[in-house]
């Protein structure tokens, strides 16, 4: 019977184009819940990626990996959890990632060092040349030893390396753990070649001046303050703080060399920097260029 009635309406003109009005309706309606859907999977996808909700998405260029990608975070410091979905990479490794790209372009012909990086850090650039070493610190082995898990032991303070062997040295967050940082900054600028660099980041606390957390006294360090651990890949206990750094921390290096000139690069707030990921506290590149023997 409906469809009879159907039928006939639609011989209608009037009536057929209620009928095709409706249908559109319904069709439109359809798409929207489609839509809403597929908004509905992909926000849970997004949110499982951590083991907390995603308090942060952005959809954006990783300069650490090359990729396309979305960063997210799972915890709102985002220095430590700012997650390239990619690769992993957090905020520091893109920024240093970008300063090398952009100074050194032919980055991939050169020596480039690193003292004490993460796993991921040696993965990406092994991925990209094949001029890249490593080192870690051990104090109970002969400085200058191949280590079992790849790279040699060296001590940043007396690296085993010829003068003029590398054209880039890079440290991430390692130098506000070096008992004497000025012997540090000497040794790899000796290893430098000129017109290379030391790149690096290390928390820097803007308008103060460097300070050391520690002095040695009757044969031995001890602490000037309340002793403070950041992460070591190679050891649990995590790593002293010997030094905050201030603003202040190019001239130091430069005045301690007297071969080098030294930069602090920062990543301000622009569409650009959110789109490569390059958003979190601490978050400079120190470029420190040997610019003579
Ligand atoms: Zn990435």
């Amino acid at each position: 019977m409906n469809q009879l009635i159907k039928d006939i309406a639609l011989t209608l003109p009037p009536l057929k184009r209620l009928y095709a009005e409706r249908e559109q309706l319904r069709e439109e309606n359809q798409r929207l819940k489609d839509v809403r859907e597929e908004v509905a999977v992909e926000h849970k996808k997004e949110t499982q990626l951590g083991e907390e909700p995603s308090i942060r998405m952005t959809e954006g260029y990783c300069p650490f990996c090359g990729s396309e990608t979305k960063f997210v975070a799972g915890d709102y410091w985002l220095r430590d959890h700012y997650l390239c979905t990619q690769c992993n990479s957090i905020p520091r490794q893109r920024a240093l990632m970008k300063i090398l790209k952009e100074r050194y372009p032919d980055y991939k012909m050169l020596d480039i060092h690193e003292s004490s990086p993460s796993d991921g850090v040696i993965r990406q650039f092994q991925n990209m040349t094949e001029n890249y070493s490593y080192s870690y610190y051990y104090e109970d082995i002969p400085l200058g030893s191949a280590l079992t898990d790849g790279g040699t032991n060296q001590d940043l303070e007396h690296l085993t390396f010829a003068d003029d062997s590398f054209d880039i040295f890079i440290t991430q967050d390692v130098m506000e753990h070096i008992p004497n940082p000025e012997h540090a900054f000497l040794e790899i600028a000796r290893v430098l070649r000129k017109g290379g660099a030391h790149i690096f980041t290390t928390p820097i606390y803007l308008f103060t001046k460097s300070k050391p957390r520690i002095q040695f006294k009757d044969g031995k360090w001890v602490n000037i303050f309340p002793p403070v651990y950041h992460g070591n890949p190679i050891d649990e206990k995590g790593s002293l703080v010997t030094w905050d750094w201030g603003d202040d921390i190019a001239e130091l290096i430069d005045d301690a060399t007297h071969c080098t000139k030294t930069e602090i690069i920062q990543f301000p707030h622009t569409k650009e920097n959110y789109e490569m990921g390059l958003e979190a506290d601490f978050l400079q590149v120190i470029i420190s260029k040997k610019i003579k023997e």
